[in-house]
C-alpha cells in the first residue's frame, strides 16, 4: 500500500553513479510532463522523460480531454460566441476559488490563445461546432460547451457567461487522442523517454539543490542526474488511501477514484521531502452526474430534512459538492413523470410515488417538509423564479405530472468520482516553493502534483485540469531549461 509519509530525498554524496545524464528531468509522461518536455526541449535543453508505466499517458489519456480555453478562440467565434481576455478572467477568478493564485489566473487568460495553437500545432483538431446541452461527459464530436458554472447563478451575474470548454474532435473519451499527440511531440521534440522507470526519491546536494533522481527501471535501481533541474509531473494523491484519509477524509465517502495507479501521490511526497510545501490538499473534485438527461436540471434536489440546499442547474462539481458537505452525503432528485429519464450514472430509484405526501413518507422524510417544499418551489418556478437559489428561468417549471420519482444521489447509493486539487505549492512557472515561500533550488513541478489554477471542486469548470497542466507544464519547462547547470 502506497504511503502517506514524505519520501526523503537520497544525498547527492551517497550516489555511487550516475546511470543516466541529462539537463532537465521530467517525472512522469501525462500532459503536464509531455508539456513540460517538449518546451525545455524546444529551448535547448537535453531531457528525459521518467515514466513509470509501460507508456505515457496517464489520467489525461482516460479523460474526456475537455481543455479549457478563452479569450475568443476560432471555435468560440464560428459558434458566435463573443470572448475576451478580460471576460475569461473575470470568469475565471471565480472558478479557480477562493485561495486562488490570482498570478496563474492572469498568465492562464493571457495565454489561453497561444496554448489553444500550441495544441493545434501537435496536431489536435477541434470541431467548430456548439453542444448546446448540460453535460459532463460529451460523447460526440461536438466541441464547445458550458463546462462549469459559466451560466448558473450566481457566475452569470458576476461574468458575462460564455462556453470555454473544448473537447477535441473525437467520439467518446477524447483524452487519449489529445495525449497522442502530446507524445508524439515529445518524441518529436527530441526529448528522451524511459518507460516502466518509476522515480523513488530526489536527489539533493549539500546546499538544497535538487540534482537527480532515483528510480527503478525494470529490476535495477539507477540515479539519474539533472544538470539543470527535476519537473515533477506525477498527477494527483486519489490513489493513495492514507494520504486521502490524512488530508482530505471527506473524500473517503465518494466511491469511485477517478485515475490511475500513479495517482499515488509519489511526486508530492518526494517534493515535500525536499523541503516543497504541500497546500490545498483538502480539496478534491467530486461529481454525482444525475443528469444528463438535461430534463433533470428541472427537478428538485432535497436532503434527508426535505430542504433544498444547491441550485440543481450548477456544474456537478458545485451540487455534488453540497450533496457532501451540506447534505452530509444522503440527497434525493425529485423529478416528475415528464422529466424523469436513466441517467448516465444509473441512478437507483429511492421511491416513485402518486403525491408529494406518499413521497415524503416512503423516503422517510420529517412530515410536511418535502410537502412544503416542493409547493414552494411550484409556486415560484410557474412564475418563472426560484427565489431560494436562483435557477435558471430555462430549468424552471412545477413538477405537476404524476408519478414522482426520487433518485437516490446519497454517497451510499450512488457513484461518487473523486479526484484530489491539493499539492505542491508552485509558482506559475514552476518553482516548487517551500513552507516559507521560498524556492527550492533545482525543483519544478506540474499538473495534478500541484496545487494549481482550480483550487476548489465546487466552483471548478471541466477542462481545467488539463488547461492547467498543459499551460503551466509548458512554462514549468521552459523555466527548468533556462535554469544554470549546478556542475
Ligand atoms: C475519466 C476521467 C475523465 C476526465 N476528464 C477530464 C476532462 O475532460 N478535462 C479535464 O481537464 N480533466 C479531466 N480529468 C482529469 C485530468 O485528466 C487530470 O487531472 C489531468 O490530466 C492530470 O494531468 P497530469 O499530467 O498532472 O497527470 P497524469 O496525466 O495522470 O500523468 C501523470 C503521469 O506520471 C506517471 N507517474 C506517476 N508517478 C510516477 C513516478 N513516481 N515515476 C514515474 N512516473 C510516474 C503516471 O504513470 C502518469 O503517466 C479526467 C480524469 C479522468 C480519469
Amino acid at each position: 500500500m502506497a504511503e502517506a509519509s514524505t519520501s526523503r530525498p537520497l544525498a547527492a554524496s551517497s550516489v555511487p553513479r550516475w546511470d543516466l545524464e541529462h539537463e532537465v528531468v521530467v517525472v512522469g509522461h501525462g500532459v503536464a510532463g509531455g508539456a513540460a518536455a517538449i518546451e525545455a526541449a524546444r529551448a535547448g535543453a537535453d531531457v528525459v522523460v521518467l515514466e513509470r508505466m509501460t507508456r505515457g499517458g496517464g489520467a489525461t489519456a482516460l479523460s474526456t480531454g475537455i481543455t479549457y480555453f478563452g479569450g475568443g478562440t476560432e471555435i468560440q467565434t464560428a459558434c458566435g460566441f463573443r470572448d475576451s481576455p478580460e471576460d475569461m478572467h473575470a470568469y475565471l477568478r471565480l472558478a479557480a476559488g477562493e485561495q486562488a493564485d490570482p498570478e496563474r489566473v492572469r498568465l492562464y487568460c493571457e495565454g489561453s490563445l497561444e496554448h489553444f495553437r500550441w495544441f493545434r500545432e501537435l496536431g489536435v483538431e477541434f470541431n467548430p461546432t456548439f453542444l448546446d446541452d448540460k453535460v459532463t461527459h460529451p460523447f460526440g464530436t461536438e466541441c464547445l460547451t458550458f463546462s462549469g458554472n459559466e451560466d448558473a447563478w450566481p457566475e452569470r451575474e458576476l461574468a458575462r457567461p460564455v462556453p470555454r470548454g473544448h473537447k477535441p474532435a473525437r467520439e467518446g473519451e477524447a483524452g487519449g487522442y489529445l495525449m497522442e499527440a502530446v507524445l508524439r511531440g515529445t518524441a518529436e521534440s527530441g526529448a528522451r523517454v524511459v518507460n516502466e522507470c518509476r522515480a523513488l526519491r530526489l536527489v539533493q546536494a549539500a546546499d538544497g539543490r535538487v540534482v537527480g533522481v532515483v528510480a527503478r527501471r525494470e529490476r535495477e535501481r539507477i540515479a539519474v542526474k539533472a544538470r539543470r533541474a527535476v519537473v515533477l509531473a506525477t498527477g494527483g494523491f486519489i490513489m493513495n488511501r492514507e494520504m486521502v484519509a490524512k488530508h482530505a477524509p471527506h473524500l473517503l465517502q465518494c466511491n469511485y477514484r477517478v485515475g490511475t495507479p500513479g495517482d499515488d501521490g509519489s511526486g508530492i511526497r518526494m517534493g515535500m521531502g525536499a523541503g516543497g510545501d504541500a497546500i490545498n490538499m483538502g480539496e478534491g473534485l467530486v461529481l454525482n452526474a444525475y443528469y444528463p438527461p438535461s430534463s433533470h436540471l428541472k427537478g428538485v434536489l432535497v436532503d434527508r430534512n426535505g430542504q433544498r440546499f444547491v441550485n440543481e442547474d450548477a456544474y456537478l462539481g458545485r451540487t455534488s459538492d453540497a450533496i457532501l458537505r451540506k447534505a452530509d452525503g444522503r440527497a434525493f432528485l425529485v423529478v416528475d413523470d415528464e422529466l424523469y429519464g436513466q441517467t448516465q450514472a444509473f441512478h437507483k430509484l429511492a421511491a416513485v410515488e402518486e403525491s408529494f405526501e406518499a413521497l415524503e413518507k416512503a423516503l422517510a422524510i420529517p412530515a410536511g417538509a418535502l410537502v412544503r417544499t416542493l409547493e414552494v418551489y411550484n409556486e415560484s418556478a410557474a412564475r418563472g423564479e426560484d427565489p431560494l437559489f436562483h435557477k435558471a428561468p430555462r430549468y424552471l417549471r412545477p413538477l405537476s405530472a404524476p408519478p414522482f420519482a426520487a433518485l437516490d444521489c446519497s454517497t451510499s447509493n450512488s457513484i461518487f468520482g473523486v479526484f484530489t486539487l491539493g499539492g505542491l505549492s508552485v509558482r506559475a512557472t514552476g518553482e516548487v516553493l517551500g513552507p516559507d515561500g521560498d524556492p527550492v533550488p533545482g525543483l519544478y513541478a506540474a499538473g495534478r502534483c500541484t496545487a494549481g489554477l482550480p483550487r476548489e471542486g465546487r466552483s471548478y469548470a471541466s477542462g481545467l485540469s488539463i488547461g492547467d497542466a498543459s499551460f503551466f507544464g509548458r512554462l514549468a519547462g521552459r523555466r527548468a531549461a533556462q535554469l544554470a547547470p549546478w556542475d
